[in-house]
């Protein structure tokens, strides 16, 4: 056994569905633009290739939980997205065996600081404060492919006390599932844990304290976050 000289961090974990077993984390890779009518609403132009950015693995927030508001925004934004969860390591990773490598599917929000994002692309800077802060990656449990085929259809959807925000299908991903394993996979080696947040449909907007948040994709377990002071 390694002896540390401080307390050694926790595994981040997810629960499966169906399995007393958890999920372990490891990195948590995000699709920047994925549909074209958001792509369109944050002023981009959607013939783009993909690009990607990261969370930190404890920005994971477990089902049910209550998210606090973050620091250092007033437009603290929602966008409900499809997670691919990987359990097959891999470079350069063909379309046609992408859904070998993926575990299960899962719904996340990617929780963002808006206006500190958008001031930093402004600026020429990283986005990472942003996107990257504690808290900003609720996610459901995750449901096993078991052999079926990575999903290319199904209502994505979230509410905002009870009012729905968001509403698109995963058939209006620019870059599908196949593709974004894919094309990650020449960027850097996807390896079992790694999670990948797969894009937003258009919609997204600010969330205020007390806000209950309900996310669906078509198929998966329902995904519920309350917004603290
Ligand atoms: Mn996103």
């Amino acid at each position: 056994m390694t002896d540390f000289v401080i307390t050694a961090p926790e595994q981040i974990a997810v629960p499966v569905l169906g399995a007393e077993q958890r999920f372990p984390v490891r990195r948590i890779y995000c699709v920047g633009r994925n549909y074209a009518a958001h792509v369109r609403e944050m002023g981009g132009d959607e013939r783009d290739l993909p690009f990607f950015f990261q969370k930190p693995t404890d920005a994971i927030v477990q089902n049910g939980s209550t998210v606090p508001y973050p620091t250092l925004t007033r437009d603290f934004q929602f966008e409900i997205e499809l997670v691919l969860a990987i359990g097959k390591d891999g470079t350069d990773i063909a379309q046609e065996d992408a859904a070998e490598h993926v575990f299960g599917v899962a719904v996340g929000i990617d929780l963002t600081r808006r206006d500190v994002q958008v001031n930093a692309r402004n600026a020429g800077r990283p986005w990472e404060i942003g996107k990257a802060f504690d808290h900003s990656a609720p996610i459901s449990a995750i449901t096993p492919l078991d052999g079926a085929s990575l999903p290319t259809s199904g209502s994505i959807t979230l509410a905002v006390n009870g009012e729905t925000k968001q509403s698109g299908d995963l058939a209006e991903l620019i870059w599908n599932c196949a593709e974004v394993v894919a094309i990650l996979s020449t960027h850097c080696e996807l390896v079992a844990g790694d999670l990948i947040f797969t894009g937003t449909p258009a919609g997204v907007g600010p969330l205020n304290p007390g806000d209950r948040i309900v996310g669906n994709i078509d198929g998966l377990p329902q995904l519920e976050i309350n917004i603290g002071g």
